[in-house]
């Protein structure tokens, strides 16, 4: 084969060559943002709480101070930001094994309705705390059977709930509501709480992201709840949404694949004649 034009044939592979180096260096450059990013977030999570422990221990620490009241007090405070520098170690443990894609999901096959008063039965007290009101609203007779890593789906379910009661309104409620899909059942989150901007509802799944909402400021949290939530969700090949409306409430639900197999039968007696 005898090209009819052996310059523009090279100009073109040149040409092709050069689209994709400045692709590659465009995806570095993204993975580059998004690294610092994601320092600069941490960094920022972190400082807070140690600039508040660091506060409380020098006041204590102060000659003048002898308020053993007011010790006990700044140490209690101390603890609570320790707390959240835990909880954030965690968060953050947690996260970068699902992007890693280390943690494997281990299906197992559950009552999604067992589980669901589990989960509420262990949130009670905080519930209580809230003054919100946890109703299961349960439509079906028969429990529903589904196939998901039940530890897994416990964290969605307590990182949904602990969201709606952070986000919810005193004396309000967050229900739960199971839809029958074909093959799926949808499992949905509701609060009646402060409600999100539709201009921020895209990027809500993202890690270190929280509305700027000052309530939402000065509840305590490390914007990394949902972004779990949704890792876990997607490893099961599952789909996560919310609709909500500002100052009314949220909901989120998630989707997870029914068990094929019947729940209400597990063992067929063998006869013995
Ligand atoms: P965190 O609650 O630790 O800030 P999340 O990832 O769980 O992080 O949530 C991200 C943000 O989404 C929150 O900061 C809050 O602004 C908003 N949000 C989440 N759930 C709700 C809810 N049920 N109602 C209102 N806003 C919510």
């Amino acid at each position: 084969h005898v090209s009819a034009d052996p310059i523009n044939d090279v100009e073109q592979e040149v040409k092709e060559w050069a689209r994709q180096k400045k692709t590659e260096i465009d995806e570095l450059r993204t993975q580059e943002k998004f690294r610092r990013d994601f320092l600069s977030n941490i960094s920022h999570e972190f400082k807070t709480p140690l600039f508040a422990i660091q506060g409380y221990i020098e006041a204590i620490q102060d000659d003048e101070f002898d308020d053993l009241d007011m010790a006990r007090d700044f140490l209690t405070k101390a603890s609570r930001n320790v707390d959240r520098l835990s909880y954030l170690i965690k968060d953050l443990d947690e996260i970068s094994k699902l992007e890693t894609g280390e943690m494997a999901i281990n299906y197992s096959k559950f009552k999604i309705n067992d589980l669901i008063k589990e989960v509420f039965e262990s949130m009670e007290m905080k519930a209580k705390q809230h003054n919100i009101k946890l109703i299961f609203k349960q439509k079906y007779d028969e429990p529903i059977a589904v196939n998901a890593d039940r530890e897994k789906i416990i964290q969605v379910l307590v990182n949904l709930i602990d969201n709606s009661l952070k986000y919810g309104k005193e004396g309000g409620s967050t229900s739960i509501s199971l839809f029958e899909l074909h093959d799926q059942v949808l499992v949905e989150v509701t609060d009646d709480g402060i409600g999100i901007e539709e201009k921020y509802l895209p990027r809500l799944f993202e890690r270190f992201f929280r509305t700027d909402t000052s309530r939402s400021r000065q509840i305590g949290g490390s914007g990394l709840g949902l972004a779990i939530v949704k890792h876990i969700i997607e490893a099961h090949q599952q789909t996560i949404n919310v609709r909500s409306t500002e100052s009314l409430g949220s909901t989120f639900g998630f989707t997870l694949q029914k068990s094929k197999q019947s729940l209400q039968f597990p063992n067929i007696p063998v006869l013995k004649n």
